[in-house]
């Protein structure tokens, strides 16, 4: 809340101290946070926050005090922002935050700097199992893991921190994060059902822990720093495991929470991957999240930029893992890179680059462990360059549901209704295809969704009359998705042929395609054995294994 000269309410008996209060607060700016009332003011009306109406109570005699925080606040606020997320495996071990310490440390004399982490690499996953044994009754296992993740955390908190004090501050914090976790396996082991909000709570621990693990790691290296639970800024709907932000909300509480920290120099380390509802329930924003609470944050808190520091250099032409020529691309657009995340890229969640396109925010991707690498560079337009194709995705974990109609005559009523049955089951659609000549229709999901895609076109289409020409409702296995994204895709001719050509003489079976569908990006179902040699072929006949193409 910024204060103007006429919202703020000044007592009778420092009437004569009023104007100068007035004038103070509206050439400070202040950002009154109830937390946080900025140096040299005291906030003595706090029941009236967040009205516009605030009572300010000037402590006699602190005028020069307060000119110096008015030239430093002033100082700060003219640094630009930005935001760091770094992922579970920059925060993994001790020796992993201390490269993260450093590169926070570094930015610091030219920025504001605002910390989102990740859960140290593999602990969410735990947590998630271990829920999932309470439920089922499994008490060992659930011991086993906790046991494991405390050992985990402490002994990297004594690695990091050298001074009793801190320590010992930080223990409770992270003691406190293990009761809670503890405490909520017990009830699932009396209970034995696990809910959306009880899994959303459980796995929300690991950068509960981490959190605070970061932020008492950058003051033993000499950095202001506090560990902000996102549940005091993130305000999301109550869709547990897949929460969207109400950014209006988010906003304000993050002005309220996070700008008098920043605004001290403070670096905020803020809990990636969670949030609450507005009534305070815990949410989170689904898996790998954390990419997209930095972005929100970036959003609501105008930020320069927003850092994905990262294991990899930056979005590569393809996966490393399956093509070896693949070269790290230095610039990206927002929609080359959300569409190969949302195709499989895993550097990004997918979510991401939503929030940050209406602003124009700069995204990057940079490594971590290679921080001289200059990383890849996401903003609205992308490089000049007439290059058509920039990359290729892939997804292994998909499968095809495809539904065969007998008659002709039906089949645009089976596609109305197969689609809204879809959509109503919330299944995300990877790809759909559908051919005339024999009646099928094919929707391509993530694993996870299938079984749901799956029962709900068995239920629209599960009376009598349907049966007589819905000829089979089948699931294909074993296959793949591979996605070359890209340029003018639709509209350039010769790019689908050329891939339909390649593909054809390096025998090489397309079991469906969405060409034509998008002008961004082209997909293949191939079979799962075929995808590493669909990408290399790929790979090589867009000419991809070379920077050059990207200036
Ligand atoms: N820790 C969460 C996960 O593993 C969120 C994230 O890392 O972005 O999914
Ligand atoms: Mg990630």
């Amino acid at each position: 809340m910024i204060l103007k000269p006429q919202n703020v309410v000044v007592p009778d008996a420092m009437h004569e101290r009023s104007q100068a209060l007035a004038t103070d607060a509206s050439a400070l700016d202040i950002a009154i946070s109830q937390e946080h009332p900025p140096a040299g003011v005291s906030l003595s009306a706090q029941a009236d926050f967040p009205s516009r109406s605030v009572t300010l109570v000037l402590p006699p005699r602190r005028a020069p005090r307060r000119r110096a925080v008015r030239a430093r606040n002033a100082l700060a606020s003219k640094k630009p922002l930005k935001v760091m997320k770094f992922g579970g495996t920059s925060v993994g071990d001790a020796c992993c935050i201390e490269k993260t310490l450093e590169i926070v440390r570094g930015s610091l004399g030219d920025y504001r700097v605002l910390v989102v982490v990740s859960a140290m690499a593999g602990v969410t996953d735990l947590l998630l199992e271990a829920a999932m044994c309470a439920a089922a009754g499994d008490s060992e296992t659930v011991a086993r893991i906790f046991k494991s993740l405390k050992a985990r955390h402490r002994s990297t908190a004594n690695a990091l921190i050298g001074s009793a004090a801190k320590r010992g501050r930080l223990n409770r914090q992270l003691k406190e994060c293990f009761v809670e976790g503890e405490s909520l396996c017990q009830e699932l082991l009396l209970t034995r059902s696990l809910t959306a909000a009880a899994r959303d709570l459980i796995s929300s621990l690991g950068e509960r822990l981490s959190a605070p693990l970061v932020a008492t790691a950058l003051t033993e290296v000499g950095v202001k720093s506090e560990a902000v639970d996102a549940r005091e800024c993130l305000v999301t709907d109550s869709h547990h495991g897949a929460a969207n932000p109400s950014f209006e909300l988010t906003r304000g509480r993050c002005e309220r929470r996070l700008r008098p920290l920043l605004q001290k120099e403070i670096v905020p380390v803020v809990t990636g991957f969670l949030g609450a509802t507005a009534e305070g329930a815990l949410t989170t924003l689904g898996r790998g999240g954390s990419d997209y609470s930095a972005s929100i944050l970036g959003v609501v808190l105008d930020a320069q930029e927003v850092i994905i520091w990262t294991d990899v250099n930056g979005f590569l032409t393809s996966d490393p893992r399956l093509v070896a020529e693949a070269s790290t691309i230095p610039q990206i657009s927002y929609q080359h890179a959300a569409a190969l995340a949302y195709f499989g890229a895993k550097v990004l969640h997918p979510k991401t680059l939503q929030p940050v396109i209406q602003r124009g925010i700069p995204v990057w991707i940079r490594n971590t462990f290679a921080p001289e690498q200059a990383g890849t560079k996401i903003t609205l337009h992308g490089p000049h360059s007439d290059v058509s194709v920039k990359a290729l995705a892939a997804m292994s974990d998909i499968q095809m549901i495809a539904v065969t109609v007998s008659g002709m005559e039906e089949s645009s009523s089976v596609t109305h209704r197969a689609f809204a049955a879809v959509a109503a089951a919330r299944s995300d659609i990877l790809m759909t295809a559908q051919t005339r000549s024999t009646c099928e229709l094919g929707f391509v999901v993530r694993s996870p969704l299938a079984e749901r895609t799956m029962e709900a076109l068995q239920m629209e289409f599960g009376s009598d009359a349907d049966r007589r020409y819905i000829r089979e409702i089948g699931v294909k296995n074993g296959v793949a998705l591979v996605t070359v994204v890209g340029q003018h895709l639709r509209d350039l001719p010769g790019i689908a042929e050329q891939a339909f050509a390649v593909l054809c003489r390096e025998k090489l079976q397309v079991i469906a395609s969405s060409q034509g569908a998008s002008d961004c990006n082209l997909s293949f179902v191939v079979a799962a054995e075929d995808m590493e040699r669909t990408l290399g072929v790929l790979h090589k006949e867009f000419q991809l294994d070379g920077v050059s193409n990207f200036r």
